[in-house]
């Protein structure tokens, strides 16, 4: 009897390989990025202003409502496709990467899985179409320890009544909604922080001092104060005293982002790199004739590649529903890692224009710096990190 083979299994595909749709996903969002924000971004760094016309082109182009369903008026994509657009931005400008971010991986995020079907129905159409969202945990005394919050929230009949500040907030002067944290019990620790959906024109709600930053400066980062700011209780986005559990979950995922952020923002920064190289002669030659250019623009490449490749993994682990905490803390600490030091030789290779502002590179390098401090610091990661690997198997 002959033997009857089974037919071969699918090769698993490589990392970094993408479906058609993603990679003409990808190839539409770097072009808008190369066309319509490349332009600004000079301007938009100089001044720390981020130009409002680019934010509606992200509305139009369905890029801040990625993984929101059709039904609520979203693109209805996956959390790979956030990563791609954050990357292809990024790559371009680190601070318009930021606002699509923040809005996609935390603040859609949050939305997504834990608001009601009411609150779906009020909420999502906005965010697909028209509202910036931000994404408020950090107060002056609560930033690694995030959970010692003093943000208060007090239940008055059918509203809470908000008081404290928040500091550090993304997003903070063009948002229309917050995904806001607040403690019902200070006594209760994590147990009494709960999540609220604060709308920018709920009194008692008034955005701060804009912070005058190193990098990402266009991107606004801003103080929020509450005053008796009163928040209806069908606001509340999940459980009551379960705020801490949305707080670390999203910022899982947002990690994975802020890794997508750093290797556009590493790639932005090599091209500018190779680009100089093959144009600037010294000693007769081009200086990529030199091999130890050649030698630092390839080990620039390579860690791009091993970064871009943890990025990836890290948010196809998501959108299979695998556990991904130890991956997405390795990506960001890496990623962040690369980012400063492909931007830093970036810098280098261009000499001593490299230092100045007629090229971009400097730009990239003060931008890199965030990515080891904000959705927790690099020492943040390797806590998470370490815990994770040093477990008993
Ligand atoms: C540009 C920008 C944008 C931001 N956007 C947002 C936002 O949208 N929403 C939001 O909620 N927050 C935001 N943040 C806040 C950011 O997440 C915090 O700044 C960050 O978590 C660090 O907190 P911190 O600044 O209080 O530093 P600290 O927590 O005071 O840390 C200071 C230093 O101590 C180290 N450290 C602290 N604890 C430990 C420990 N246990 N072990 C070892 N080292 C430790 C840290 O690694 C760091 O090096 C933003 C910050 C910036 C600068």
């Amino acid at each position: 009897m002959s033997e009857v083979l089974a037919p071969a299994a699918p090769a698993t595909p490589p990392l970094v390989s993408l479906t058609e749709d993603e990679a003409l996903f990808r190839d539409n969002v770097r072009q808008f990025a190369d066309e319509s924000i490349r332009p600004k971004v000079r301007e938009m760094d100089e001044k720390g202003v981020f130009d409002h016309a680019i934010i509606e082109q992200f509305f139009h182009l369905g890029l801040m409502g990625i993984e929101i369903p059709e039904q609520y008026g979203g693109a209805g994509g996956r959390f790979f496709e956030s990563i791609l657009a954050v990357e292809e931005i990024s790559r371009v400008d680190p601070s318009a990467g930021v606002i699509v971010d923040v809005q996609n991986t935390l603040v859609n995020n949050a939305l997504l899985r834990w608001s009601t079907e009411d609150q779906k129905k009020r909420y999502l159409p906005r965010m697909a179409a028209n509202t910036v969202g931000a994404y408020a945990l950090s107060e002056a005394g609560s930033g690694s320890d995030a959970f010692a919050m003093q943000t208060r929230a007090q239940l008055k009949g059918s509203e809470y009544v908000l008081n404290g500040r928040k500091l550090w907030i993304t997003n903070g002067k063009e948002a229309g909604l917050f995904v806001l944290f607040a403690t019902i019990d200070p006594a209760a620790g994590y147990k009494g922080i709960t999540t609220f959906m604060v709308d920018r024109t709920f009194p008692g709600f008034t955005v701060g001092k804009k912070e005058d930053k190193l990098g990402i400066r266009a991107s606004s980062t801003c103080e929020l104060i509450l005053e008796d700011c009163r928040v209806p209780k069908e606001n509340v986005l999940g459980e009551v005293g379960k705020g801490y559990k949305i707080a670390i979950e999203t910022l899982n995922e947002g990690r994975i982002g802020i890794g997508a952020q750093m290797v556009g923002l590493a790639r932005g920064a090599w091209e500018h790199a190779l680009k100089y190289s093959q144009e600037r002669k010294q000693f007769g030659r081009t200086i990529s004739d030199f091999q130890g250019i050649q030698f630092q623009l390839a080990q620039m490449a390579t860690e791009i590649e091993a970064a871009r490749m943890m990025v990836y993994n890290a948010a196809r682990m998501k959108d299979a529903g695998m556990n991904f905490v130890k991956e997405a803390a390795m990506t960001k600490l890496f990623a962040s890692q690369v980012a400063e030091r492909v931007s830093s030789l970036a810098v280098e290779i261009l000499g001593g224009v490299g230092f100045t502002k007629d090229y971009p590179v400097e730009k990239y390098y003060r931008d890199a710096k965030i990515g080891k401090i904000y959705e927790g610091t690099s020492n943040m990661q390797l806590q998470t990190i370490a815990k994770l690997v040093m477990q008993k198997q």
